[in-house]
């Protein structure tokens, strides 16, 4: 499947940073996970770290697919609004998913800052409406967080054009908690680590097929190499439902396109405190700015200055079509960011393209699945913030091959229809 297409961002920013061996030779793990994005590779960090001995293969160069096309802003706002998640499966539930994201923010904050070069960078998020019929649901958000202890701030339409230069905007939610990473760097560092901690990793390797025994698997490799493992974590992006013949969720395109540099550089070990200020681009400088309509367009910076902004996402399934729209949804995107910030220009430097996948609920797909039985387990992390549900994913498969049990289990498992409230 080809997952994306243009000039990505941060795989050109960063080229080749490091080789990764092909696997040639039969091996053996306590776990191996197949699939070097950034989802395997914090589930690799995390299993490494804890003393599991792993094996990471990818079919591809690390972070090579839809990782490097991430626009990776870090949110703890999941696309189903946590009042619609509180009608399916209870305003507990809603509350300990949108909370446990808060709290995977701070734990890839704790990751990244040891590599110290991944670009991780604390900021707010901006949630705004255009969209007058929107303002009540809108409202109803902002309350059932604030009710939960989430640190919102509600910014009237005074607010936002007084403070924030932002004008045809009704309301918004400020919230403290996000951030942005570069999401191609840190999967190379979580890997640098994984080795460091007695793991394997190896690039343009393919899993052909996966046997399963009463102790554990056999991985096939498209050489007629073996992996034998106790356990298997099938990380594979969005083409992990490839292993299942139930789809959990539908392929999507979306766009992203990413200006010259034209905010002020920040220094990447910096967690910039800036002062507030009535200024277009101060605002832009600390804080992700997304929108209540559907597609939502968003918008963060990069570490030297530059707008990334993302949206335009269709139905569209079919890479090749998805691609001969570039140029047009190029187009529409830079017409929308002039539309919101007149002052600031855009020059266009990057765009691409890539798919991306949405659950009915907005929640992950994490854990076993019946069909695939003991020892397999699926990190299946769509959403818009699927790096945030990487990073949980990472521990709920952990809990459970350890044999215990995690809070989010059932809440992020195959089986979760069974909670929802009637
Ligand atoms: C344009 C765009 C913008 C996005 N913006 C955001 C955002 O702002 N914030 C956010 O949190 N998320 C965002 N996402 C989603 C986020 O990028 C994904 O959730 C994340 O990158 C998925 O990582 P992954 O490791 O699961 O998948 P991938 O990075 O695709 O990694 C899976 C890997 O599995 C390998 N693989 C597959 N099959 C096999 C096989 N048989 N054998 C060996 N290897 C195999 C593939 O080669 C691939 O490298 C965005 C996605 C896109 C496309």
């Amino acid at each position: 499947m080809d997952l994306k297409s243009g000039s990505t961002f941060w795989s050109i920013k960063n080229g080749l940073i490091q080789n990764f061996p092909c696997v040639s030779d039969d091996l053996e793990a306590d776990v191996l996970i197949i699939g070097a994005g950034i989802t395997g590779s914090l589930a690799a960090y995390e299993l490494a770290r804890h003393g599991h001995k792993v094996i990471v293969v990818d079919k591809r160069p690390v972070a090579y697919g839809s990782t490097s096309a991430s626009t990776a802003l870090l949110q703890y706002e999941i696309d189903t609004h946590m009042v619609d998640l509180a009608k399916q499966f209870g305003e507990e539930n809603a509350a300990l998913a949108y909370k446990s994201c808060i709290e995977a923010i701070n734990k890839l904050q704790t990751i990244a800052t040891q590599f110290n070069d991944v670009e991780f960078i604390r900021q707010k998020s901006l949630y705004t409406t255009r969209k007058k019929p929107h303002l009540k649901d809108l409202r109803d958000e902002f309350d059932m967080r604030a009710k939960h202890g989430i640190d919102v701030e509600w910014l009237d339409e005074e607010a936002l054009r007084k403070q924030y230069q932002l004008d045809d905007t009704y309301a918004g939610i400020l919230s403290s908690d996000a951030a942005i990473v570069d999401p191609y760097r840190f999967c190379h560092r979580l890997l640098d680590d994984v080795i460091k901690h007695n793991g394997r990793v190896s690039a343009r390797t393919r899993i052909t097929h996966i046997d399963r025994h009463e102790d554990g698997i056999t991985a096939h490799t498209e050489d007629g190499n073996r992996i034998r493992a106790k356990s298997v974590i099938i990380a594979c992006g969005y083409e992990s439902q490839n292993h299942l013949s139930q789809k959990y969720a539908k392929n999507r395109s979306t766009y992203a396109i990413v200006s010259e540099p034209i905010l002020p550089s920040l220094e990447a070990s910096v967690l910039p405190e800036v002062e507030s200020s009535p200024r277009i681009d101060h605002f832009l400088q600390h804080t992700l700015y997304w929108e209540t309509a559907r597609p939502y367009p968003y918008i963060r910076r990069t570490l030297d200055g530059r707008i990334l902004f993302g949206g335009e996402d269709d139905y569209i399934d079919i890479p090749a079509k998805r691609d001969a729209l570039l140029s047009r949804k190029t187009r529409k995107l830079q017409k929308a960011f002039a539309t919101r910030f007149p002052n600031l220009p855009f020059k266009l430097a990057f765009a691409w393209a890539g798919t991306f996948a949405e659950t009915k609920d907005g929640l992950p797909y994490i854990g076993r699945n019946d069909e695939t039985g003991d020892h397999v387990y699926f990190l299946m992390a769509f959403g818009g913030n699927g790096i945030v549900y990487s990073l949980l994913g990472s521990e709920i498969v952990r809990a459970q091959i350890e044999g215990r049990e995690h809070e989010l289990s059932k809440l992020f498992g195959f089986d979760r229809c069974d909670m929802i409230s009637r």
